[in-house]
C-alpha cells in the first residue's frame, strides 16, 4: 500500500472514530457508535500492518489470534456487574502497553536519532512509560477495589502527600539523568522511574475511598488514552495519537462531569482520603428507631393505587439482574394508566451509564428514562418509588450530614415521596459505607430480600 493510501486510511479511522465517540453520547444511536469504531479500527489495523517496515506477519497473526481468543472467551463469559472490573483491567493493558512499547523503542539499536531528535524522542519515551507505569498499576489497585480484593475504604499512609511530592522530585531529577545519559545509556534511571512511578499508581488509587471510586475509573481511562499518545509519539504513529488524545480527553471530560456530579473537587478527589466512615453509625442513624418492613403483595397494591411512580435502580438491581421483571413490571403498571419513570444517578452502580446499559439491555423506552436532575422536583408529586438495589445514591445525608463522606453530593431526594420501598437484603451499607436514614423514615418500607426474586413476586402479584 502507497504512503498516501495509508495516511488516508488513517484518516477516515480518525474521523470514524469521533464519530464513534458522538454516537456513544446517546443510548438510541450507541449501536451506531459501537459498529464505526469497530470499523474504524478494522481499517487502523489493516493499514498499519500494510506500513513499508511491519514485516513479522507470523508473530503478528499469531499473537493477535492468542488476544482474540482470550477477548472472546473473556467478553462471553462476563456478567455484567463484573463489567467495570474488566474496563479497569482494560486500562491496565493500554498502560503495561505504553511501558513495555517505551522501553522496546529505547532500546532499539536500529532507531538512531541525534541531536534535538534524539531529546525529544527521549522525552517522549519517559513521559510515554511515567503515564504507562501509573496507568498500569493504579488500573490494577481500581480492579482490586471494585472486584472486593482489596478494601474500597481509603488506605492513608502518614505524610502521604510529602510521600507524593517526593516521588514527583526524583522522578524528575531521574529524568534529568535519563536526558544527559549516552545512547542507551540511561536504562538505570528509566527502570528506577518505572519502579517509582508503579509504587505511585498503586498509592494514588489505594488512598481513594468507595465514594469516589467513580472519578477515579474515568481518570484512568484518560491516563489510558495519554499512554497511548504517547506511545503514538514514541512510535511516530499519527493514528495512535489522534486515538490516544481522543480518549485522554474523553476521559477528562467524563472526570470533571463525575466531579460535578457527585460535587467534588477533581484535585480533592486525586488527594485520596474520602469515603471513610466517620462515625456515622447504624446505630447513631437508627437511633432506636424500627425499619417498617412491606410485603411483595402490599407492595404491588401501592403500586396499583398510585397514580405515578419513580423506579431508581442501583448497583443491587445489576447484581440481581432484575432488570428485565422490572421492565415488565412498569409495563404492566403503564397499561393501567400509571405513569411510570426510571431515575437515574449519575453515578447508580459500579461504572459511567451503568443503569442506562441495562435498562436499555430490558427494552425499556429511553424517554420514561430521567437523569438526576430532571426527575428530582418530581419526587414531591410521587405517590410511590422503587429503590432496587440502590443505596448511596437515594442516602438523605449527604444533604443533612456535613460530617458524611458523601456530604455535598447530589443524591435522588426519594425521601420527598408519599412512599419509599427499598428493596435489599439486609440494613448493609452500599459501596461508600456510609448507613443511610431513609430507612428508618416514616414513609419508607423495606422489602428485604433478593431483589430479582421481589421483583418476580410483585410482578406475579400485579
Ligand atoms: P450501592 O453500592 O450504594 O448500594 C447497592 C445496594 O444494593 C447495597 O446496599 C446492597 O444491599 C444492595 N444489593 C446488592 N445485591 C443485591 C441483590 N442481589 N438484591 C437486592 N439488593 C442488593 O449502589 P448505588 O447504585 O446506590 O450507588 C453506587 C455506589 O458505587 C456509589 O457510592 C458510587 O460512588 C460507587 N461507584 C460508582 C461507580 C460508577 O462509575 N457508577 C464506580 C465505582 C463506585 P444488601 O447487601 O443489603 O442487599
Amino acid at each position: 500500500m502507497s504512503q498516501g493510501l495509508i495516511s488516508s486510511a488513517y484518516l477516515v479511522a480518525a474521523v470514524l472514530f469521533i464519530l464513534s465517540l458522538g454516537g456513544l453520547s446517546h443510548p438510541e444511536s450507541a449501536r451506531r457508535g459501537n459498529l464505526y469504531g469497530m470499523v474504524g479500527m478494522a481499517i487502523a489495523i489493516v493499514a498499519t500492518l500494510a506500513l513499508p517496515h511491519v514485516n513479522a506477519y507470523v508473530l503478528i497473526a499469531v499473537t493477535m489470534g492468542v488476544g482474540a481468543v482470550i477477548g472472546i472467551v473473556v467478553a462471553r463469559r462476563v456478567v455484567m456487574t463484573a463489567m467495570p472490573q474488566l474496563v479497569a483491567m482494560l486500562h491496565s493493558f493500554v498502560g503495561l502497553a505504553a511501558v513495555l512499547v517505551g522501553f522496546a523503542s529505547y532500546l532499539d539499536p536500529s532507531v538512531q536519532h541525534h541531536g534535538v531528535e534524539r531529546t525529544i524522542h527521549e522525552v517522549e519515551i519517559y513521559l510515554g512509560v511515567l503515564i504507562g507505569a501509573v496507568t498500569f498499576t493504579g488500573s490494577v489497585v481500581a480492579f482490586g477495589k471494585l472486584q472486593g480484593i482489596v478494601t474500597s475504604r481509603p488506605m492513608l499512609l502518614p505524610a502521604r502527600h510529602w510521600l507524593n511530592l517526593g516521588l514527583l522530585l526524583v522522578s524528575l531529577w531521574l529524568g534529568w539523568e535519563f536526558l544527559q545519559a549516552d545512547p542507551r545509556g540511561g536504562l538505570v534511571a528509566l527502570v528506577l522511574m518505572t519502579l517509582l512511578a508503579f509504587l505511585f499508581g498503586i498509592h494514588m488509587v489505594i488512598a481513594i475511598g468507595g465514594a469516589d471510586m467513580p472519578v477515579v475509573i474515568s481518570m484512568l481511562n484518560s491516563y489510558s488514552g495519554w499512554a497511548a499518545a504517547a506511545t503514538g509519539f514514541m512510535l511516530s504513529n499519527d493514528l495512535l495519537i489522534v486515538t490516544g488524545a481522543l480518549v485522554g480527553s474523553s476521559g477528562a471530560i467524563l472526570s470533571y462531569i463525575m466531579c460535578r456530579a457527585m460535587n467534588r473537587k477533581f484535585l480533592a478527589v486525586i488527594a485520596g482520603g474520602f469515603g471513610t466512615p466517620t462515625g456515622t453509625s447504624a446505630a447513631g442513624v437508627a437511633e432506636g428507631r424500627e425499619v417498617n418492613p412491606i410485603s411483595a403483595e402490599d407492595t404491588a397494591q401501592l403500586l396499583k393505587d398510585a397514580d405515578q411512580v419513580v423506579i431508581v435502580p442501583g448497583y443491587g438491581m445489576a447484581v440481581a439482574q432484575a432488570q428485565y421483571p422490572i421492565a415488565a413490571i412498569s409495563e404492566k403498571l403503564r397499561a393501567r394508566g400509571v405513569k411510570v419513570r426510571f431515575a437515574i444517578h449519575p453515578v447508580a452502580g459500579r461504572m459511567p451509564g451503568h443503569m442506562n446499559v441495562l435498562l436499555a439491555e430490558a427494552k425499556v423506552p429511553y424517554d420514561i428514562v430521567l437523569e438526576m436532575d430532571e426527575i428530582n422536583p418530581d419526587f414531591p408529586e410521587t405517590d410511590a418509588v422503587l429503590v432496587i438495589g440502590a443505596n448511596d445514591i437515594v442516602n438523605p445525608s449527604a444533604q443533612t450530614d456535613p460530617d458524611s463522606p458523601i456530604a455535598g453530593m447530589p443524591v435522588l431526594e426519594v425521601w420527598k415521596a408519599r412512599t419509599v420501598v427499598v428493596m435489599k437484603r439486609s440494613m448493609a451499607t452500599g459501596y461508600a459505607g456510609v448507613e443511610n436514614p431513609l430507612f428508618f423514615e416514616d414513609n419508607a418500607r423495606m422489602l428485604f430480600g433478593d431483589a430479582k426474586k421481589s421483583v418476580d413476586a410483585i410482578l406475579a402479584a400485579l
